[in-house]
């Protein structure tokens, strides 16, 4: 009846035996006549769309991408697979936001989330009960502007955020989801209070810290291996309307890491809300695609000059607190004084800003489209350090090798976490035996040609902390054997194994983080 649908089934089919027999060719025999088949499509363009990510550095192609209408059309796709002599593999893919193909599904099937925000998704819905105050059941699709701008509908807020907004909730989520407010809330995976998930098998089960709670804390930082989120109930707060934006710069990094590590101490009543920090060199500027609406010409300038005269390399603190107009107006400057002044940042290199919440949470969102190049390849590393070994990284990498490097990169984050804050239960993972650990981010942005350059920037930085038997973990981790995927998972990795085989046993989910690349 409808020859467009016909034409879509009849690509997939003449596709699928085009395909050589590998184990992740969808075998005909495993796509009975089904309602789902109307949504997958294997055209150039969907193919073309699902095969690259953010990294623009590795092209997976899938066999067909789902563009589901429903939940359930998600279930039959995992129960299809299962069914199947030899599964194909199956990624969800959030915004493709990962910089490696983590989101992909060579020559399997890639999930479109997005396509349940137009179609049958669990939307964004607010609400309050006496035992969980304040939460929004939130479609894991939806983007995490989309929850501020429904939650603030109704003066609430997420506690706990991302730099950058336009990520999907089931991506972050099976990360850790990280920013400045995570050393007091911890990171966003910390403030789930329950989720639908499919799992490995095509069971959709809801679980929770009470129920299915093993389900609940492998999928939380999992990475995608145990199971599709397809809701999250994430925790809300009333929102403040302003927030007071702060940075300082430093020439002195002990100094630095001292008044981080004071100001994410001080807690929510005497402490910032936000406490991050970034490295400056000539090579990655304080004006950047994450900062430049925060800087004028003239803060530019004297910040560069700075720069000279302390061997290129600078660091700078930043900070914000949270207000209410015209509530606190009467306070919060002296309160913000109070946090600023026995901080040892070099005299009168102190930036303010007074924003509104709201701008400063989508500062990144706002800035990106100018000034982000997005055919450009993003060989990101981000990495957990263990605070003992700081100041040896320091001497090694921000001093050595990054001030060294001659090609402009990209930004460079650097601030404390706390580990108590992240529960030991959740598949994600953090440097063992430290009560407080640091996040780097290199988010550097090349063209395509030159990513090289950058790949061995990174690996200079790794073979340095292994040298130096700096224990550190990958975030967003990309590894290439499966010894370095059990040394990352150290002590948790017995448990992310027992938990695979539960929840996933055929290996189905999420093949391009590689880590199960066999039945176990
Ligand atoms: P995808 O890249 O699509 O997916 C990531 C992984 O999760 C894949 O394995 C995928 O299969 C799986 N997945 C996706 N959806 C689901 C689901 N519903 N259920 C189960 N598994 C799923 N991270 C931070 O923590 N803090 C930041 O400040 C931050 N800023 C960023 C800024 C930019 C510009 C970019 C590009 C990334 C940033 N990230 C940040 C990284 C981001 O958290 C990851 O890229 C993350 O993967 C989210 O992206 P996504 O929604 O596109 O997920």
């Amino acid at each position: 009846k409808n020859p467009s649908k016909l034409i879509v089934i009849l690509t997939i089919i003449t596709y699928s035996i085009s395909m050589p027999c590998t184990t992740n060719a969808i075998s005909i025999n495993c796509l009975p006549p089904s309602d789902i088949q109307l949504r997958l499509r294997s055209d150039s363009d969907a193919i073309a769309a699902a095969s690259n990510d953010f990294g623009n550095l590795v092209q997976q192609t899938p066999s067909a991408v789902l563009y589901p209408s429903s939940v359930d059309d998600v279930v039959q796709l995992i129960k299809l697979s299962n069914d199947c002599p030899t599964p194909f593999t199956i990624a969800a893919r959030g915004r493709g936001h990962s910089v490696r193909g983590q989101a992909a599904a060579h020559g399997g099937v890639v999930v479109e989330m997005s396509s349940l925000r137009r179609n049958g998704s669990a939307g964004i819905r607010v609400s309050w009960e006496a035992s969980l105050g304040y939460y929004a059941d939130v479609g894991a699709e939806q983007l995490w502007i989309d929850v501020l701008r429904a939650g603030l509908e109704h003066g609430l807020a997420p506690v706990s955020w991302t730099d950058y907004l336009y990520l999907s909730v089931g991506g972050t989520l099976s990360n850790g989801g990280i920013s400045g407010q995570s050393s007091l809330h911890g990171p966003q995976i910390s403030n789930v209070l329950e989720l639908d998930v499919i799992t490995g098998k095509g069971d959709l089960l809801t679980c929770s810290k009470e129920m299915n709670s093993e389900l609940f804390f492998a999928v939380l930082g999992g990475l995608g291996q145990f199971g599709i989120i397809t809701r999250a109930r994430i925790v809300l707060y009333e929102a403040p309307t302003r927030a007071k934006w702060v940075r300082l710069i430093y020439n002195d990094f002990s100094k630095l890491t001292r008044d981080q590590e004071h100001l994410i101490s001080l807690g929510d009543m005497n402490g910032p809300n936000y406490v991050e920090g970034s490295i400056i060199t000539d090579k990655s500027p304080p004006n950047n695609w994450r900062s430049n609406s925060f800087y004028t010409a003239s803060h530019q300038a004297k910040i560069h000059s700075f720069l000279k005269t302390n061997g290129g390399l600078l660091y700078s603190l930043e900070l914000v607190k949270y207000y209410s107009f015209p509530d606190d107006d009467d306070t919060i400057d002296q309160e913000v004084e109070l946090m600023v002044k026995d901080l040892s940042f070099i005299p009168g290199l102190v930036f303010k800003k007074d924003v509104a919440h709201v701008d400063f949470l989508n500062r990144v969102g706002s800035m990106e489209k100018q000034h982000m190049n997005w055919d450009n390849a993003h060989p990101w590393l981000n990495l957990f350090l263990p605070k003992s070994r700081i100041m040896d990284f320091n001497d090694g990498v921000f001093v050595n090798i990054i001030r060294r490097h001659n090609r402009t990169s990209g930004p460079i984050l650097f601030y404390p976490l706390l580990k108590q804050k992240w529960d030991e239960r959740m598949s994600a993972v953090v440097p063992e035996d430290e009560d407080i650990f640091y996040t780097l981010g290199l988010l550097h942005s090349t063209k395509r040609s030159e990513s090289h350059v950058f790949d061995d920037l990174n690996n200079e930085i790794l073979e340095f902390c292994s040298k130096n038997g700096i224990k550190i973990k990958q975030y967003l981790p990309f590894y290439e054997s499966k010894e370095d995927w059990m040394e990352h998972y150290g002590s948790k990795w017995s448990t992310f194994q027992e938990r695979k085989a539960k929840f996933d046993p055929r290996m189905i989910l999420s093949p391009g983080q590689r880590i199960f690349t066999s039945v176990l």
